[in-house]
């Protein structure tokens, strides 16, 4: 029997499907920006503003990367590069610099709402409440997923945004968080996650169980690697594993 206590996650792609989202908070957070920013600037009287969508969308990302290079610790805060991104733009398109920061502000409140309108997998919901039972739960996503807001939120007992650490996946650091607040050995625990290089290179190198989410199929797995196409499947490898399910 294999003495499994905690189980942890990643979230996107994972628990859900996150394509879509992404592109919709990212058109949908800037679009907003821009309308309210217009009547504000009309109301005032003050110059109106001066970059198109595509343009202004464009130049936040390129504003994004150069910030990424220049504080590359920062490199996986995610929401810190887009706040002070959008800070910086519009502070040069001539906003005070106290404007600029209540609406970058404003923008980053959107971008959090429309970020946390994910779908989870219908079974997700079942399977973490079963799981919760008999494991104790933890999430460890590289997204910048408001964790309190995100629709499993109740179902976790703790949950680390990695970039936020300043340490993104592959960095052990918030596998060995968990651990300790957990208090167990990483053969006591499984973490499951799509990504080969974000989720299992490291739970694999702390010597966890690792569970990877992928639809293609790989013969030569190394020991230790358990795949699934799916995150329904997940009591299969339990059972696999003679862990409880
Ligand atoms: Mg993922």
């Amino acid at each position: 029997m294999t003495s499994l206590k905690v189980i942890t996650f990643d979230l996107d792609d994972t628990l859900w499907d996150n394509s879509g989202v992404m592109a919709r908070t990212e058109t949908g957070h800037y679009g907003w920006l821009l309308e309210n920013l217009t009547v504000w600037l009309d109301e005032r009287c003050w110059p109106p503003w001066g970059l198109g969508f595509e343009q202004g969308l464009e130049d936040y990302l390129q504003r994004r990367k150069r910030l990424a290079l220049e504080v590359p610790e920062r490199r996986g805060d995610f929401t810190w590069l887009r706040l002070r991104a959008l800070e910086g733009q519009l502070e040069a398109q001539g906003l005070p610099r106290s404007a600029a920061t209540l609406w970058a502000a404003a923008a980053m409140n959107e971008f959090h709402r429309l970020r946390v309108q994910v779908m989870p997998h219908p079974e997700a919901v079942e399977l973490l409440a079963d799981l919760g039972q008999r494991y104790r739960l933890a999430a460890i996503t590289n997204g910048n997923i408001h964790l309190k807001r995100q629709p499993l939120a109740g179902y976790f007992e703790v949950a680390i945004a990695a970039g936020e650490l300043l340490a993104p996946k592959p960095d052990p650091k918030a596998f060995l968080t968990v651990l300790e607040h957990f208090d167990i050995a990483p053969q006591n625990a499984m973490h499951v996650g799509d990504s080969w290089e974000e989720d299992v290179v490291p739970a694999l190198q702390l010597g966890m169980h690792a569970v990877w989410i992928s639809e293609t199929r790989s013969n030569a797995l190394p020991e230790g690697v358990h795949q699934i196409s799916h995150v329904r499947e997940l009591p299969g490898v339990l059972v696999t594993l003679n862990a409880p399910y």
